[in-house]
């Protein structure tokens, strides 16, 4: 069960990926993926796409999305899967989340143009491949364009995080809020690269705590955010809580992401796979 070749997160072009539903079904197959999501920032809009996509491919396919969450002044992404895309308060709830997006690109150019980098709300959309979608990786690839940083990584260490021009602080859904809309979708929300945020131990420990009480049941452990040492790090933590186990390369892009779709070590066999869940 542990060795099925499971990619459960990515993006498409309709959020901060550049590949399209199709593209990235092929591309996911060819790599040898047997159970596929696509999890798309904040929307839904591509999972007709990306699983009818994957059933003409023989790929299983479960419906995903990841919610991004404000959590104590930080931004924690959830990830459902199996959940209902056509389910109305899900969608309403991403609508909801997705709201304010532009402001904040607009907000985001003003801090750029202040130290000097100009057209960047013009730079990012013109990336952004949905306009219900502008994200930091846009103005990313519209910095890296313009020369200013030589890659993406390199522009999330000198701009668009917090205490860096180009930072402007969001509101997103509520951790219940993401926890409850994935539940009543059919899904089963999971922790998106706990390995990222910068939490002390006690912090972790109430949000895993909190995701628990509010009905979230797993967190990734291998992931294109992991490093080999936080694979067994995030293991200790799903055996430790309870959680299942989920695995998912985050792919977003050929040229800018590390690791490609399916390209990952399998879960350890004493993990609880999330997929464990599902009649597949
Ligand atoms: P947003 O939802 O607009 O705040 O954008 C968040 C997105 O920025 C994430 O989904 C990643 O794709 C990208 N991102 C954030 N931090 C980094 C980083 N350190 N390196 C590369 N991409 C990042
Ligand atoms: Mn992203
Ligand atoms: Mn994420
Ligand atoms: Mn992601």
């Amino acid at each position: 069960m542990n060795s099925i070749n499971a990619d459960l997160h990515c993006h498409s072009v309709l959020s901060d990926g550049t590949l399209t539903p199709e593209q990235l079904a092929m591309r996911a197959k060819s790599n040898g993926v047997e159970l596929w999501s696509l999890t798309d920032h904040d929307l839904v809009s591509s999972q007709a796409r990306a699983e009818e996509s994957a059933r003409n491919l023989g790929m299983k396919y479960l419906g995903g999305v990841e919610i991004s969450v404000s959590w104590l002044g930080q931004t924690i992404h959830i990830v459902g899967l199996g959940i209902n895309p056509y389910d109305q308060r899900l969608i309403e709830g991403l609508r909801k989340t997705r709201d304010g997006r532009m402001q904040r690109g607009q907000e985001i150019a003003r801090q750029l143009a202040a130290v000097g980098i100009l057209g960047a709300y013009e730079g990012a959309t013109a990336f952004a491949g949905n306009p219900e979608l502008l994200s930091r990786t846009h103005f990313a690839r519209f910095l890296v364009e313009k020369g200013v940083c030589t890659d993406i990584n390199a522009v999330f260490t000198q701009f668009l995080i917090e205490g860096k021009p180009g930072y402007v602080g969001h509101v997103w859904a509520t951790l219940a809020e993401a926890v409850t809309w994935i539940k009543d979708a059919g899904g089963v929300a999971i922790i998106a690269h706990p390995g990222r945020y910068r939490l002390t131990d006690l912090e972790k420990d109430s949000l895993y705590l909190a995701f628990l009480q509010a009905g979230g049941l797993g967190i990734e452990v291998v992931t294109g955010s992991h490093s080999p040492e936080q694979y067994v790090e995030y293991a200790k933590v799903a055996t430790q809580y309870g959680f299942y186990a989920s695995r998912g390369s985050d792919f977003h892009d050929p040229t800018e992401s590390r690791t490609d779709l399916g390209v990952l070590p399998p879960l350890a066999t004493h993990l609880k796979p999330v997929w464990s869940l599902f009649q597949l």
